[in-house]
């Protein structure tokens, strides 16, 4: 870590000499031993810090520095780079964008304009590159040192018209503990059968791929400190981040992205990612770069992956195609399939020009990821003030005085999770404030209780308060054959209803007497709290890595709840490690099974596709001795897609009624739907009579006599389900809501002296969902 003072005082020195400085830039390969893209070869963690770090000392281009550790306690660090007169005045360059970002900082309105002219004129455009949030996607964090050799030594006149016009912040990897997971998992299997596959565990120690949906809960320390040290100090205009897609589909996407766009989105942002998307596609064709997509494939209706589109500046997404890992492959023209928005075998309006085939190497992606990056900036520099004056505009709409009958803000209710919600409010840079001292909020006759807070909409981050605090209406996007097109990922994230927090929408003008609720979604105020009563509960882990599992590792342990974890082979081998009762011998009485496929959870990896060891899933032992666990009194405890696994391996009196439905019949791709809950059972215990469901590929459970059952349809008993006659959905898509009306949610299913627990949504989905979280401590409690 280099401090402001040593980079001054370097500064100092470099400028009183005649500089020789940048032909001493070190190369990466003189560092690692291997030019990155070379075929075969990944650097470790150290070796990145290791170059940065000699790159910083040889270069009054870059200051490199540590902004905290990782989830396994790595360095998580940021280069800054610009030209050396910049980087001498970090300060007042940040401050600029302070001000800019926040036009109520300028003073008395009408001066603001003038103000901010002056500014654009000084400010620089801030690029935020960030690489390797996916480890698996290693052409990235190689290729943040190909960028920085060469912004740090290059004498062309562009790369000077970059480092002159803007601030680029460098992120070599988002998650640099993955660097190593995978690295090591890739040398190991080198030159093996299973060379190039991906490593059998989550590459980032709880959240897997799912590290890039944290952008609006702020679960992981990495996603804590890329936001609180890098985008609310600097309020980057552009957010370049760097991924790879498969390997079969288009060589490279670009934005503009596909429908649907979230309505919070201002439609400056969306213009600006669309015309640097296509100004980056157009130069890189000229270069006879092929392959190329945009506005395909890629949605941005998620504040889960795009934190920047809320914060006044264009998430700038990039997806090369892969190759195995760091091994080469060979494509034939006819084996690239088409994906969302076009087809790689034809050229069109998203597509082209088309690429033939052939070999695709680790060169092939950090050539097309460098080449990227460097047209971005070239576009950053080139319209600095355009992008100072679009942020500033963004900033000066976000602000301006709400006229009536316009959104002035939401009143938050004080519960159990109010104050979980609102520091994730607060941590994307919206302001709370606490009304006047003796206002009663009147919602009907009820008065809103002491401590109710107020968001207000005429402030900088009001879109991203905005986006997390209502109701999504998902689009019902269909293709040309009438089929329902599927989200990039989910369509849902409310955060009134994820944490069951009292919110309610006011109009202007704001008179405290008028409110109305959201009572569709959110009717009373509820003060409970998460309990957490686990004790002695395991957790299955699959030799195929799950999130959901991830996830749950991540829950017990911030709330300091011990408990195992049990392979395939353990659950193979035998049974030995289970407590049946409290007093006999063994290790657990509950045994949870995170969301996975049934047949993934039966088979594992098909045998041959990775060392036998991790081949063959829980297998038939695996399945008997699971049986016998229950029978002899423990709880085994499923969730989500894993149900499917229990109803089919011990034959319980259950159906799943939405069980290969086509989408055009049902589709749930994560929404938040409402249940209702019989609260005489324990595990509802405490629990309000309705509450939300995570529904995400869900089972919906019907009781059955099927005379071929394990157990009698008595020994089941319905805990939760979908109202008979409300609407299911309450945010998020839906189709064929009807079917599920009546139908079960959760279940608990009494087998010998024990019982299986059937969660047909997930309770504690992306440690997003703490409305449900006490179903599902409740679940894992041994009484
Ligand atoms: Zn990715």
């Amino acid at each position: 870590m280099q401090t402001r003072i040593v980079t001054l005082l370097l500064f100092v020195l470099v400028s009183f000499v005649p500089s020789t400085a940048q032909t001493t830039i070190p190369k990466p390969e003189e560092v690692l031993g291997f030019t990155p893209g070379d075929d075969r070869k990944l650097a470790s963690w150290s070796q990145v810090i290791d170059y940065f770090e000699k790159l910083d000392r040889a270069s009054d281009r870059v200051t490199f520095q540590t902004l905290g550790q990782t989830s396994m306690n790595q360095p998580f660090v940021m280069a800054t780079i610009s030209a050396p007169a910049n980087l001498a005045r970090l300060d007042e360059l940040r401050k600029i964008q302070d001000q800019l970002a926040d036009p109520r900082t300028l003073g008395p309105l009408a001066t603001r304009d003038r103000k901010a002219a002056e500014l654009i004129r000084q400010g620089k455009t801030i690029v935020l590159i960030t690489c390797g949030i996916h480890s698996t996607e290693v052409g990235s964090y190689l290729s943040s040192m190909l960028i920085a050799q060469r912004l740090a030594s290059s004498t062309d006149a562009d790369v000077q018209k970059i480092l002159d016009n803007t601030i680029i912040l460098l992120v070599p990897s988002l998650n640099p503990d993955g660097v190593d997971i995978v690295k090591n998992w890739y040398d190991k299997t080198l030159g093996t059968p299973f060379e190039g596959t991906d490593p059998p565990e989550l590459y980032h120690k709880y959240t897997g791929h799912d590290n890039n949906r944290d952008w609006y809960a702020f679960t992981q320390v990495e996603t804590q400190l890329t936001v609180d040290k890098i985008h609310n100090v600097w309020h980057p205009q552009i957010v370049h981040d760097i991924h790879q897609q498969g390997a079969f589909g288009s060589r490279l996407f670009l934005p503009p992205y596909m429908p649907p766009v979230e309505p919070n989105v201002p439609k400056a942002i969306v213009q600006a990612y669309t015309e640097l998307g296509n100004f980056m596609a157009a130069e890189m064709r000229v270069k006879g770069f092929q392959g190329i997509t945009t506005n395909s494939t890629y949605d941005a209706w998620s504040p889960a992956r795009a934190y920047s589109h809320y914060h006044a500046g264009a998430r700038m997404l990039s997806e090369t195609a892969s190759a195995r890992i760091a091994s080469p492959m060979t494509l034939k023209f006819d084996e690239l399939r088409s994906r969302e928005g076009y087809d790689p075998q034809k050229e069109s309006p998203q597509f082209g020009p088309v690429w033939r085939g052939g070999e695709w190497h680790l060169s092939d992606i950090t050539k097309y990821m460098t080449t990227a990056a460097f047209f971005l900036l070239d576009h950053a520099a080139q319209n600095r003030e355009q992008w100072l004056r679009r942020f500033y505009a963004v900033g000066k709409e976000a602000v301006r005085p709400r006229r009536p009958g316009e959104l002035y803000g939401f009143l938050i209710e004080r519960s159990g999770n109010t104050e979980a919600l609102l520091s994730i409010l607060r941590r994307g840079g919206v302001e709370v404030e606490a009304p006047k001292p003796g206002t009663i909020f009147k919602l009907g006759n009820r008065a809103l209780p002491q401590g109710t807070q107020l968001v207000r909409m005429d402030q900088p981050y009001a879109a991203f308060a905005k986006t997390l605090l209502e109701v999504q209406r998902y689009p019902n996007l269909r293709d040309d054959a009438g089929h329902p097109i599927a989200p990039y990922d989910v369509t849902a994230h409310t955060l009134p209803l994820l944490m069951d927090v009292g919110v309610h929408p006011v109009k202007a003008p704001f008179r405290p007497a008028r409110i109305s609720g959201i009572s569709e979604i959110v009717g009373v105020v509820r003060n409970w709290k998460p309990v957490a009563t686990a004790d002695l509960a395991a957790i299955y882990r699959s030799s195929v890595p799950s999130h959901d599992e991830g996830w749950t590792r991540w829950i017990m342990d911030s709330n300091n709840i011990p408990f195992g974890v049990l392979t395939d082979k353990e659950l193979r081998a035998g049974i030995t490690v289970f407590k049946s009762s409290p007093g006999v011998t063994g290790k657990y009485y509950v045994l949870l099974i995170p969301d996975q496929p049934a047949r993934t959870l039966l088979e594992g990896y098909r045998s041959g596709a990775m060392p036998p060891e991790l081949t063959g899933g829980l297998g038939p032992e695996g399945v008997r001795h699971l049986r016998d666990f229950v029978e002899t009194g423990g709880t085994l405890v499923f969730l989500n897609r894993a149900s499917n696994f229990a109803i089919e391996q011990f034959k319980l009196p259950l159906r799943n009624v939405v069980a290969g439905l086509p989408r055009t019949d049902f589709y749930v791709p994560g929404s938040i739907l409402r249940i209702e809950l019989d609260t005489t059972h324990p595990i509802a215990s405490g629990m309000p009579k309705e509450t939300i469901a995570w529904a995400e590929d869900s089972p919906v459970f019907e009781v059955t006599n099927d005379p071929n059952a394990t157990v009698p349809a008595s020994n089941v008993r319905v805990i939760a389900s979908y109202s008979a006659d409300k609407n299911p959905l309450l945010s998020g898509w839906l189709l064929g809501g009807d079917l599920i009306k009546g139908k079960a949610a959760l279940v608990e299913v009494k087998m010998g002296k024990g019982r299986v627990i059937l969660f047909g949504f997930r309770p504690q989905y992306r440690a997003q969902s703490l409305a449900t979280y006490p179903l599902f401590f409740n679940a894992l409690s041994s009484k």
